[in-house]
Formats: structure tokens, C-alpha cells, sequence
């Protein structure tokens, strides 16, 4: 009989692939599928960086094991780049660490920090590996509820007194996935002096800063002072440039903190592929203007699934960043997003998977052609929704 650790049977069901079951049964039955519910660009990779992998892929100095720590000069591209876009001054040597898609430190880091029960502060809804790597480390998620009335920021005032002592790890995301919501500055200032008084180390997401729209611009979390003597902060070039098959990120601050993840990671795996951090280095110093292009296809969909949205009657906002569309639905999201498989062919992602607090809410994903979008809105408009 074989028996599961109880860390492994504690966690919730991956979200995703109990979507992509019911999805199947739906395309057996020969349906036409529209998918809007992955966070995975339908874009290709832009050439250069391609080429860039091309090139190295064939050099024989980078079929061996990398370093752990990641090449001194992906990591240089890294420091030039956030200064370039972020004025946000990092020291590549020991600021900055290559991970296999930010995924994996954010995974790790609760590993490096957190003794058994010691408890994560964690966004809800959120991204669910904030949760998840929390619980594989034996820690205590504490579940910071991002109400629309907050604008999807936690409200820190909120958290108990007991729970902010006890606490080690706050994560946060902004731009946010699943809300598409935005911070400002003065909220990232909350966080740092938060962290101070409670002696928390944060971790801020930043996997959507370059996917922004109507002239915003997402601010580094690391920007703010003080924000480097208690946090990090996770990048990826998966959505940036459209990479997520590649597996390539990074994390960028305080480098006691990388450290302690870099030690971890040293001992489970054994760094990113040389190649693909020759890719990386391709997209960080090269052309920026596919960014730019990708974000006006995006913007389009984005303007096409909310005119129709709003025609349908749904309370939307325009995001400023991000590929998601969060818009509240009557009654369950679960039985909200089997309604629109099963009788549109429509696949969008429950609120409630991304937590309690997502409830009475549906994410759309802006990963299809404006054609499909309009064809989701009008199979919802013949419905009758
Ligand atoms: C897509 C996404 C990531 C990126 O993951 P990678 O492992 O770098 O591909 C990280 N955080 C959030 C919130 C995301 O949606």
C-alpha cells in the first residue's frame, strides 16, 4: 500500500488540471473549445531570442552543469535591464539569482525560511504557489483576503496582532494575478514598514511588470526604501517574452535572503540551462519593441472581451496590467464556469480556485484572438447571460 506524506495529501487539488479534465470531456464530445482560462501567452517567442538559443545550443561549454547561482552574465543583463526599467541598482554578483522560472523560487523560498509551523503571510485569491510552497515546507499559510473594496490590496491593519509575531514570509503580486489590480508606491511603503515592525521578509511577485496598458508603468517593489533590507523580489521572462516553455527567471534584493534560497537550491537542483540563459541575456539587451507589440495585441483583446462584457451586463474595469479579465459572476464561480463549458464551449477559471476569497468571481484569460473573444462573448449573449 503506498502512502502519501500528509504534506503532499493536505494540498488542494491543482486547479488547473481539474479545468483541463473537464475541458477534455467537452472537446470528446466534439465541441469547439474556446480557452480562456490559462495564463499562457498563445504568442510565439520573438525570433532573436530564438536565434540567441540557436546559437548557444551548439556551443559545447554549455552542455554542462551551470552554476547554481546562475551566469554572471545573465545575471549582469538582469542588473542592467531593472536599472533600465526600474532604477532599481543591484549588484549582480550576490543581488541577483537565476531561477528555473520564478515559479521555482517562489516554491523554495518558504524552504529557506520557514521552520515547521511557522506561518506565510499569503494573498487569497492568489497565484497558488505562495500557498502550496508554504505548505511543502510544513508552514502555516495565513490567508490576507483581497477584497474589491480594498482594491484587491490587503488590508495589513487586518491582520491579527498574534498572527503578524508569529509570522516569517509575506508574499505579495502586483500587477496581479488572478485581479489584474495595481499597486501604488505608497502601498509598497505600508509593506516595508509592516515588515519592520514584525520582522517579516517579503517576497513581491512581479512576473506581469512589463504587461501594462494606457501608459502605466509597474513599479519595482525594491524601489522603495528599506524595501532591500527586508525583501526580494521574483521576475520572470515568461510572460515578458513570452517564454514560459523555457523556464527562465529570477530573483532580484536583498542578498541575505538569496542566499538562504540559493542554499536551498544548491541542494535540489542544479541551475538553469547555460543556453537558456544565453536566450535570456538575447531578450534582456535586445530590441524591447516586441514588448511593446505584444502588449498592443493584448490591449486590443482586452477592449473587445470588455465591450462585450459590458454589453452582457458584467461590472468590469479596465485592467491596467496584466492578461486577466476578474469580473464578479452570479452565484458560484464553479457552477458559473461549468455553465459556460458546457453550454458555450467557453473555458474560464472559477474565482474560488484561487481561494475562498475569489468566490462570486470568474478570471478570464486574454490568450486567444480577438475573433475567438468575440466569438466567447457572443455564444454568452445567445445563452442569454
Ligand atoms: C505566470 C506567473 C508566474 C511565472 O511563472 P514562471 O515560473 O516564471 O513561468 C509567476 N507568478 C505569477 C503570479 C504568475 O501568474
Amino acid at each position: 500500500m503506498i502512502m502519501y506524506a500528509s504534506r503532499i495529501t493536505s494540498l488542494p487539488p491543482y486547479l488547473f488540471a481539474a479545468i483541463d479534465k473537464a475541458k477534455q470531456e467537452v472537446i470528446k464530445k466534439g465541441a469547439d473549445v474556446i480557452n480562456l482560462s490559462i495564463g499562457d501567452p498563445d504568442l510565439p517567442t520573438p525570433p532573436h531570442i530564438v536565434e540567441a538559443m540557436k546559437r548557444s545550443v551548439s556551443n559545447p561549454e554549455r552542455h554542462r552543469y551551470p552554476s547554481y547561482e546562475g551566469m554572471l552574465a545573465f545575471r549582469t543583463a538582469v542588473a542592467a535591464w531593472i536599472k533600465k526599467t526600474m532604477k532599481v541598482d543591484l549588484n549582480p554578483e550576490d543581488e541577483v539569482l537565476t531561477l528555473i522560472g520564478s515559479k521555482e523560487g517562489i516554491a523554495h523560498i518558504p524552504l529557506a525560511f520557514l521552520n515547521p509551523g511557522e506561518v506565510s503571510l499569503v494573498p487569497d485569491p492568489a497565484y497558488p504557489v505562495y500557498n502550496i510552497g508554504t505548505i511543502l515546507a510544513d508552514g502555516k499559510p495565513h490567508k490576507m483576503p483581497l477584497l474589491a473594496e480594498n482594491d484587491f490590496l490587503p488590508d495589513l491593519d487586518a491582520i491579527p496582532a498574534r498572527v503578524a509575531e508569529k509570522a516569517k514570509i509575506m508574499f505579495i503580486n502586483y500587477p496581479n494575478n488572478p485581479t489584474s489590480a495595481t499597486a501604488s508606491i505608497k502601498f509598497f511603503e505600508e509593506v516595508v514598514d509592516f515588515a519592520n515592525e514584525n520582522d517579516v521578509l517579503v517576497v513581491h511577485d512581479n512576473a506581469y511588470s512589463e504587461m501594462t496598458y494606457d501608459g502605466y508603468k509597474a513599479p519595482s517593489f525594491l524601489s522603495v526604501n528599506g524595501a532591500k533590507e527586508i525583501g526580494v523580489e521574483m521576475h520572470s521572462l515568461s510572460k515578458t517574452y513570452n517564454m514560459t516553455g523555457w523556464r527562465i527567471g529570477y530573483a532580484i534584493g536583498n542578498r541575505d535572503i538569496l542566499s538562504g534560497l540559493g542554499k536551498v537550491k544548491t541542494n535540489v537542483d542544479s541551475g538553469a540551462f547555460e543556453a537558456v540563459q544565453e536566450a535570456g541575456i538575447a531578450a534582456l539587451y535586445g530590441p524591447q519593441d516586441c514588448v511593446r507589440e505584444m502588449n498592443g495585441v493584448y490591449k486590443e483583446r482586452r477592449d473587445a472581451l470588455l465591450a462585450g462584457l459590458k454589453e452582457l451586463g458584467f461590472e468590469v474595469k479596465p485592467p491596467k496590467a496584466t492578461f486577466y479579465v476578474w469580473t464578479r459572476v452570479k452565484g458560484s464561480s464553479l457552477d458559473f464556469s461549468r455553465m459556460l463549458l458546457e453550454k458555450a464551449g467557453i473555458v474560464a477559471t472559477p474565482g474560488v480556485g484561487f481561494g475562498e476569497y475569489g468566490e462570486g468571481y470568474i478570471r478570464f484569460a486574454l490568450t486567444q484572438p480577438v475573433d475567438r473573444i468575440n466569438e466567447a462573448v457572443e455564444r454568452m449573449r445567445k445563452l442569454g447571460i
